[in-house]
């Protein structure tokens, strides 16, 4: 992956290779740190690059950051801004990655979340898919366990919480899988490793609800109210068991790495017919679009980074 030019690091833009802390920094140590991960498409029609819901993604970001006891007086919109202006420094003309990190920058000794000193920091770098197949993911259900709320809370992103989703993934990797599925303590279905998982059963479909460890995922958010509003289908958010996906006639993983993808098996048994279903398929194509800024009704969500060129070709 190539490195990125600049960092926003201690409130102004620098070249990256500026941007660097001591070995004693608190969050390296004891994982004490938060981040986000939001995606720029790059729309070739209107020459434009677009951040999807990046005020939703900074709001959670600063959820996660208050888990962590860390203040900071910049919003949401102010985020936004500055991650607009690191772009065009960048000034890419392709789709990419956007990764801010807040982070407890004291070289000190200490375990604790208080009398600490919270900095930002945010990077970007050109992206294409994080999975190798976005139309089939075969999926082991791991022998690790979600982190529970009152251990580590999942609807923060929590840099140290990753060592549970790192655990997971590289178990799933060598044993050959495309990606892990991770239970609760109650043997419910969590999540995959960094992305949120629903199944697709007679019509029906179903997402574990947010009290279930989930990351509260900006991308679940996104296509609860695609299926709903735009494809007529019903969606519950309730506990699900290991063994429905066995059953489901779809699966599919959401987030802003795997986008959507549509999980195909799961420890070497088909999920419906074992190829991508009508509703995922569908449904990946309805998602690309809008994130690309091709669907005028959620143009709200992309935030466009240059100066726009002329009359849109949207519909
Ligand atoms: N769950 C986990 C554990 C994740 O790391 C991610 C990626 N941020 C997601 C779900 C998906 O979240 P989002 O749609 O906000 O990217």
């Amino acid at each position: 992956m190539p490195l990125p030019n600049y960092a926003y690091f201690k409130g102004r833009i620098v070249p990256y290779s500026e941007a660097k802390v001591g070995i004693m920094t608190h969050t390296l140590h004891y994982g004490t740190g938060v981040f986000g991960g939001l995606r720029g498409y790059w729309n070739t029609e209107e020459e434009q690059l677009f951040v999807f819901r990046p005020h939703d993604h900074f709001r959670r970001f600063l959820d996660s950051a208050r888990l962590l006891c860390m203040d900071f007086r910049e919003t949401e919109a102010d985020f936004t801004e500055r991650l607009i202006e690191l772009l065009r420094i960048e000034n890419f003309r392709t789709d990419c990655y956007i990764r801010p990190l807040a982070y407890f920058s004291d070289e000190i000794i200490g375990v604790r979340l208080h009398d600490l000193t919270p900095e930002i920091a945010m990077i970007s770098v050109p992206f294409g898919s994080y999975v190798d197949d976005e139309e089939g993911v075969h999926v082991t259900v791991s022998s690790w366990r979600r982190v529970e709320d009152n251990m580590v809370p999942a609807r923060g992103k929590i840099t140290g919480a990753y060592v549970n989703s790192a655990l997971a993934k590289t178990d799933a990797q060598r044993s050959g899988f495309g990606e892990a599925l991770v239970l609760n303590q109650d043997g419910h279905i969590s999540e995959g490793s960094a992305e949120n998982f629903f199944l697709v059963r007679r019509g029906v479909i179903s997402t574990p609800p947010v009290t279930d460890n989930i990351l509260e995922g900006i991308t679940r958010r996104t296509i609860i109210q695609l299926l709903r509003d735009d494809l007529g289908l019903e969606v519950l958010e309730r506990p699900i068991d290991r063994t429905e996906i066995y059953l489901a006639d779809e699966a599919f993983f959401c987030g802003t790495g795997v986008q959507v993808a549509a999980i195909t098996r799961v420890d070497h048994r088909a999920v419906g017919t074992g190829r991508m279903g009508p509703i995922v398929g569908s449904l990946r194509k309805l998602y690309f679009d809008v994130v690309r800024g091709r669907v005028a009704k959620y143009s709200d969500w992309c935030a466009p980074v240059y100066q726009p060129k002329e009359a849109a070709s949207r519909r």
